[in-house]
C-alpha cells in the first residue's frame, strides 16, 4: 500500500476513532509499534502499513501516525514562534502569572498593543496564530478532540473561581465539587496544580514547550495539548502533592500516596491513561471532569 492511500484511509479511519477509545492493542501490535517507532522512516511505515493493517483498525493507525517523523517549525516559522512566545511570556510577566489563566485571545491583543513593554503583536506574528490554531493537530500526531474552535472565545468570569494558595482557576459547578471532594477525601497534601486555561495561556504553554524542543510541534504535544485541544479550557484540572514541586507533573506522582489515593477512591478517570492511543503520555496528575 502506498503511503499516500494510508493516508486517505487513515483520515477516514481517526474520525471513528474515538468511538473505540476503549479497545487495546494486541501484544504482537505493540510489538510492530515499537518497532515502527524505532524505526521512524518513510520506508519502515510503508512495509508496516502494507503488511498488516486493515482499515477498520483505527487505534492501531493512529499508532502507526505516531512514528511518522515529527513535525517541526523551521526557517521564518521558526523565528515566529519564537517571538510570539516571547511576547506571550511578557504578557503574562505584565498580567500577572493568575490572570494570566483566563485571559481572551482578544484582550492579550489589547494590553500588548497599549504597553510597550510587551509591544504589539505584528501583522505576520497575528497570520501566524491563526494558522496555527487552525491546524488539525493530527498533523503532530496528536489525537485528542478540538474542544475550543474559535480563537476570540473568552472564559466568562462569573462561571470561574480563584482557588486560593495555587494562583489558578476552577470552573464552578462540576470542576469545583470534584476538587472539594478531593480535598476532603485526600486532605491538605493534595493541591491544584492548574486549572481553567484560557486560549492564549495555552497556547502560550504550547509555544514554551515547542520552543524548548528545538520548534518540535509532535514532541510537545506529546505533553501538552495545542491550543484549542486542551480539556483545560472546559473543566479539567491537574493536582499534584503539596511540595512536590515540578515533579507533580513528571510519572514521579504516580508513586505518591496522594496518587494511590486518588485511584482508590475512583477519582482518576484519567484522559489520557497509560498506553492510549491520542499521541499523550500518560498524566497520572490529571482530572477528567468534562
Ligand atoms: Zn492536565
Amino acid at each position: 500500500m502506498k503511503r499516500r492511500h494510508f493516508l486517505q484511509l487513515g483520515a477516514m479511519g481517526s474520525l471513528m476513532l474515538f468511538q473505540s477509545g476503549c479497545e487495546r492493542t494486541s501484544r504482537g501490535e505493540q510489538d510492530l509499534l515499537r518497532a515502527a517507532q524505532e524505526a521512524k522512516t518513510h520506508e519502515a511505515y510503508d512495509e508496516l502499513a502494507g503488511a498488516q493493517l486493515s482499515p477498520k483498525d483505527h487505534i492501531y493507525e493512529a499508532k502507526i501516525f505516531n512514528a511518522l517523523p515529527d513535525v517541526v517549525a523551521t526557517g521564518r516559522e521558526w523565528e515566529l514562534v519564537q517571538s510570539i512566545e516571547a511576547r506571550l511570556r511578557r504578557t503574562m510577566d505584565w498580567v500577572g502569572f493568575g490572570n494570566f489563566n483566563i485571559i481572551s485571545f482578544d484582550r492579550t491583543l489589547r494590553f500588548a498593543s497599549a504597553v510597550d513593554r510587551i509591544g504589539a503583536f505584528t501583522a505576520e506574528e497575528l497570520a501566524f496564530i491563526e494558522e496555527l490554531f487552525a491546524r488539525d493537530a493530527r498533523q503532530y500526531g496528536f489525537y485528542g478532540d478540538r474542544v475550543i474552535d474559535h480563537l476570540s472565545a473568552t472564559i466568562d468570569e462569573s462561571a470561574v473561581y480563584k482557588v486560593p494558595h495555587t494562583g489558578h482557576y476552577l470552573f464552578r459547578g462540576e470542576s469545583e465539587q470534584v476538587y472539594d471532594a478531593i480535598k476532603e477525601d485526600i486532605g491538605e497534601t493534595i493541591i491544584l496544580t492548574s486549572g481553567v486555561r484560557s486560549l492564549t495561556k495555552q497556547l502560550h504553554l504550547f509555544l514554551a514547550k515547542v520552543v524548548d524542543t528545538g520548534g518540535n510541534y509532535s514532541e510537545a504535544s506529546r505533553s501538552l495539548a495545542p491550543a484549542g485541544y486542551s480539556y483545560h479550557g472546559i473543566g479539567d484540572f491537574d493536582v499534584g502533592k503539596v511540595g512536590f514541586g515540578a515533579r507533580n507533573f513528571t510519572q514521579a506522582f504516580a508513586k505518591t500516596r496522594e496518587f494511590e489515593k486518588l485511584m482508590k477512591l475512583g477519582y482518576v478517570a484519567i484522559r489520557y491513561p497509560e498506553g492510549n492511543p491520542y499521541g499523550v503520555y500518560f498524566e497520572p496528575w490529571h482530572i477528567e471532569v468534562i
